[in-house]
């Protein structure tokens, strides 16, 4: 018989034929041998833990029972059709409830037997009950979960279980697999590494996950499992990080000239925060050395990024490079091409701004300039990334608010030039640390942590709908002052004719509010024509409107200093990251700015969380990584191509400290052999040939 092995079709194992196969493909994606492997128990029943029925109550998050099913009837009529069961142990009696799978259910329950049940204790009509508790026959002992304390629990389906493939029916299966394969399981990391960092060996972490002896076993296997999952991601993207610095000889920009000097001497009407300037030096260091620029700016809202941008790009025309940022909406576009024109002033270098409005008159003048070098710069949107735009020499590319766009647009720009150009992201969404080590572990990270100096930090109140009228007031109070105010509804994609719907509703209330001729209003919302929205937009800019209503489309970059309050309408259906983006939008000017949530009272764990949160700080780190907490980085935007998603144990939240050890040990290991040609990384080596077949390791050197 052919050794079986992780590769081998599930259908192979013991007590799997072609119909259970079927269903554990689809439902939860297991082919082979491997992937079963794979399939972690989500929690262990702790076999010492359980409570008598007198001690429940319904603050208990979850408890687990031992007892005797001793009744079970259907009620109610088609929609409202439901079991229940009466459960009984020597304390007293509860009923257990389900709403699905009822005649399923009615049939496979044994009345009469003992089960451990699991689940969230309830009172309905004074009676305590608990509502589709996971129900396992109780058996004191198979062979091999005998001794444990910890029992394993699968994660199963009801399709699953008609194949009797519930939680214990997985567990079988397990016992089987590492029956059949144990003896095929191997070491994957080289002993160095698994020495050095204490790591249990694969083969007995993978047995201790699905069967652990005691939870000092089980932790261990995890962080052994952990580890590999957050090694092999840091193993690629550093590879690849080494693969373009050793590809990519960067252009090197040998001086620190005139044009920048003269920006920052003569121009410049503010002083640099310390932030500032050490990111523009560190950005100096490394177009100076001649390795290829990849980084990362990570900045809050105002932190001015912008300054830092136009400065770097200063320096590649100053050693005869041409330069451009691409912003992802032709509004932010047009404003930082006019940021940009105010910041340099007349002479130091030559600024276009392509976007796809641009008239095609312009447009061909924009491009005979760029190939003949006389343009130094260009600001646009996807625009430059057209076959057609062609640049004489460019030599450093800015990408704001990375997040929208993808690695492909990075990879067009990146060819625009024989040598590729240095390459700065900026964004605007903090993204916590640890995140960012997996999203963007292949290109260094910048910060500026620092705002400006005189800048009031914006205050945040969270009002409920009976404060309208309050709020209302306090609007005048500021418009008064000769102040600007947005307000902004949410527009999600799901219900948008619903929220057209409150947005004109809302509009109506404030058009009572707030009448002509004393008031002007803007609005602008996602349904509107470009042009429309640019006309709108610019009577507010001008000062012409006092009022923005608008839904989230302003979201990035508008830059209104006399705007001072920002009005967010049902808050509490907004994310945090997209809340505190919003609350940038005002702070800043001089004046003390205020942001308003507005929200129901009715308002679920979460929101409140959030809502709170947002009073609370200003820092958008912070955010960033409670951001990461109430929501997992499945939402945050970049997680899918990064793997992050592949995640079974590691939780970027939590496991901060293994991620830095891991990290850091991989760097120490491509230093001391980047090429991993010393026999002791061989596994290594073999694993990224297999990763990545279409790179040529072989051809580094
Ligand atoms: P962001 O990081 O959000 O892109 P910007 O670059 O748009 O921020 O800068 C926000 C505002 O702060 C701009 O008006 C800019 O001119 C100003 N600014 C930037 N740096 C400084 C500084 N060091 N001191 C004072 N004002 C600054
Ligand atoms: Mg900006």
């Amino acid at each position: 018989m052919a050794p079986y092995s992780t590769i081998t079709p599930i259908e192979y194992l013991k007590g799997v034929g072609p119909g259970r196969a079927d269903v554990l493909r689809t439902e939860l994606g297991i082919h082979t041998f491997g992937d079963l492997l794979r399939h972690y128990p989500f929690r262990y029943i702790d076999r010492t833990q359980f409570h008598k029925i007198a001690q429940l109550n319904p603050d208990m998050p979850a408890a687990q029972i031992i007892g005797r099913l001793v009744h079970l009837e259907e009620t109610g009529e088609r929609r409202g059709k439901r079991l229940v069961g009466h459960f009984r142990d020597d304390t007293g009696t509860m009923e257990l409830v389900w709403f699905q799978s009822v005649s399923w259910l009615r049939k496979s329950l044994q009345v009469g037997s003992a089960y451990v049940i699991y689940g969230k204790p309830t009172v309905f009509n004074n009676q305590l009950s608990m509502t589709h508790p996971e129900m396992e026959l109780y058996q004191p002992g198979t062979k091999l979960s005998g001794s444990m304390s910890l029992q394993p629990v699968y994660s199963s389906t009801e399709k699953l279980k008609k194949y009797n493939l519930d939680s214990k029916g997985i567990q079988k299966l397990q016992a089987a697999l590492l029956e059949s394969i144990l003896t095929q399981l191997t070491e994957e990391l080289p002993d160095h590494l698994v020495h050095k960092h204490q790591l249990m060996p694969l083969p007995q972490a993978l047995v201790a996950i699905h069967f652990p002896r005691s939870q000092q076993e089980l932790l261990a296997a995890i962080r052994r499992l952990k580890f590999d999952e957050l090694f092999y991601i840091q193993l690629k993207l550093l590879k690849n990080k080494l693969l373009n610095t050793q590809k990519y000889k960067g252009h090197r920009f040998a001086v620190v000239g005139e044009r920048f000097n003269r920006f920052y001497h003569e121009q410049l009407p503010f002083a640099l925060t310390n932030a500032q300037k050490r990111v523009i030096k560190e950005i100096r260091k490394d177009t100076a050395s001649g390795a290829q620029l990849n980084r990362l700016v990570q900045g809050d809202v105002g932190s001015g990024k912008t300054v830092v941008a136009l400065m770097s790009m200063l320096l590649a025309v100053d050693n005869g490079f041409q330069a451009c940022l691409m912003a992802p909406t032709e509004i932010l576009a047009q404003q930082h091409y006019q940021s940009i024109r105010r910041l340099l002033g007349n002479g130091i270098a030559s600024v276009q701004l392509l976007t796809g409005s641009t008239p095609k008159k312009d447009r061909q003048i924009i491009h005979r300039q760029l190939e003949d070098g006389t343009l130094d710069i260009l600001v646009g949107t996807h625009a430059l990334i057209e076959d057609a735009v062609r640049f004489k020499n460019l030599g450093f590319v800015v990408i704001d608010e990375q997040h929208r766009f993808g690695v492909e647009q990075r990879a067009r720009l990146w060819r625009k030039n024989s040598i590729p150009p240095h390459m700065l992201v900026m964004t605007a969404t903090p993204i916590p640390r640890t995140l960012a080590m997996t999203l963007y572990g292949d290109l260094d990270i910048s910060v500026i942590d620092e705002l400006p100096a005189g800048r009031k930090p914006i205050k945040t109140l969270h009002f409920y709908e009976s404060s309208r009228l309050r709020m209302f007031g306090f609007i005048k109070e500021e418009i008064a002052k000769g102040r600007q105010v947005y307000i902004v509804y949410p527009l999600i994609k799901e219900s948008e004719k619903m929220d057209l719907l409150y947005l004109e509703a809302g509009l109506e209330l404030l058009m009572k509010e707030f009448p002509l001729p004393q008031y002007h209003i803007s609005i602008v919302h996602g349904k509107m024509a470009v042009k429309d929205k640019e006309w709108e937009m610019q009577r507010f800019v001008k000062g012409q409107t006092q009022i923005m209503v608008a839904t989230t489309v302003i979201e990035v970059g508008v830059d209104v200093p006399n705007a001072s309050v920002m009005v967010i309408e049902n808050a509490e259906r907004f994310g945090l990251s997209q809340l505190h983006q919003l609350r940038g939008r005002v702070g800043r000017g001089a004046e003390q700015s205020y942001c308003i949530l507005m929200s129901n009272h009715k308002l679920s764990k979460e929101s409140k969380l959030r809502l709170e949160t947002m009073v609370r700080t200003n820092d958008g780190f912070e955010i960033a990584e409670a951001d990461l907490r109430l929501r997992g980085p499945g939402d945050i935007a970049g997680t899918q191509q990064s793997g992050v998603l592949n995640l079974k144990l590691a939780d970027l939240t939590t496991d901060q400290a293994l991620l830095t050890e891991v990290r850091n040990s991989v760097i120490d290991l491509f230093k001391t052999d980047p090429q991993l040609a010393n026999p002791i990384n061989a596994l290594l080596r073999e694993y990224l040939t297999r990763a990545e077949p279409t790179i040529s390791w072989e051809k580094i050197s």
